[in-house]
């Protein structure tokens, strides 16, 4: 049985203050040990954070990072300093980094075997537009985002991955993805990693659906058979969020 996960991703919001009255607030609240609970937050608010959240089963997830160790990349940050700074997870290849920052499945693959090396868990993100899914070729564009991005990392590396499929036009939208839409991306990916690490490894690895995800859909979302929680952007900064981490418990 694999545990099921919710990870906020807070993207480019809270300042250090409020992150830390946001914390505080849902602590409480999403401390729980029926479901991995993760604040994905801005680089700035990483290191409050995690000292908000010390006493707690809470982790901190960062939402980026680079593929190099150190030395000239203004503005980057490395794997060893999220690691000293606590951070567990880290978000890697979501589509808005993919789109406004024009990475690349190359640059995502570097990234990931970046992080494995140092031991930082990635969440890697994966979905289609609007346009591949009308045309048809969804699972097809996923299964190709999820072999470029695991390239040359070994089977015991995968198990502790974790993989959002996350469809672009679902993404701040309001357009939730049905709950059958998203079990069959979502199976289709745990098929894609059966393809090339066995099965052991599909069984294991957690993969969640991100996209509007609210307190509303969650439940059904996260009952599907191939779905391991969810990856929430915008519910994830309101005491909603709560009601997300304890989907199981109305
Ligand atoms: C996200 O950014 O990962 C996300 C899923 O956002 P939202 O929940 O707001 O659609």
């Amino acid at each position: 049985m694999r545990k099921k996960m919710v990870a906020g991703n807070w993207k480019m919001n809270m300042t250090p203050s409020q992150a830390v009255k946001l914390a505080k607030e849902l602590k409480p609240k999403v401390d729980t040990n029926e479901v991995d609970v993760v604040f994905c937050v801005p680089a700035i608010d990483i290191v409050p954070v995690v000292n908000e959240l010390k006493d707690s089963g809470i982790k901190v997830g960062a939402e980026n990072m680079f593929y190099e160790e150190k030395g000239a990349y203004t503005g980057e940050l490395s794997p060893e300093m999220l690691i000293d700074a606590g951070v567990t997870y880290v978000i890697i290849g979501h589509s808005e980094r993919r789109q406004y920052f024009h990475e690349t499945d190359e640059v995502i693959n570097k990234k990931m075997r970046k992080a494995i090396e140092h031991k930082l868990l990635p969440i890697l993100c994966c979905g289609e537009s609007l346009e591949q899914r009308e045309k048809g070729v969804t699972i097809e564009f996923i299964k190709k985002q999820i072999a470029s991005a695991f390239k040359y990392i070994p089977p015991e590396n995968v198990i502790n991955c974790v993989i959002a499929y996350e469809p672009i036009w679902a993404i701040g939208t309001g357009r939730v993805a049905t709950a059958e839409q998203a079990q069959e991306v979502c199976e289709a990916i745990r098929g894609s990693i059966r393809d090339i690490y066995g099965a052991v490894v599909a069984e294991r690895i957690r993969i969640l659906y991100g996209g509007s995800v609210n307190a509303a859909n969650a439940s059904q979302i996260f009952s599907m058979p191939d779905i391991d929680g969810g990856l929430v952007g915008g519910a994830s900064l309101k005491p909603e969020f709560a009601d997300i981490v304890n989907y199981n418990k109305k």
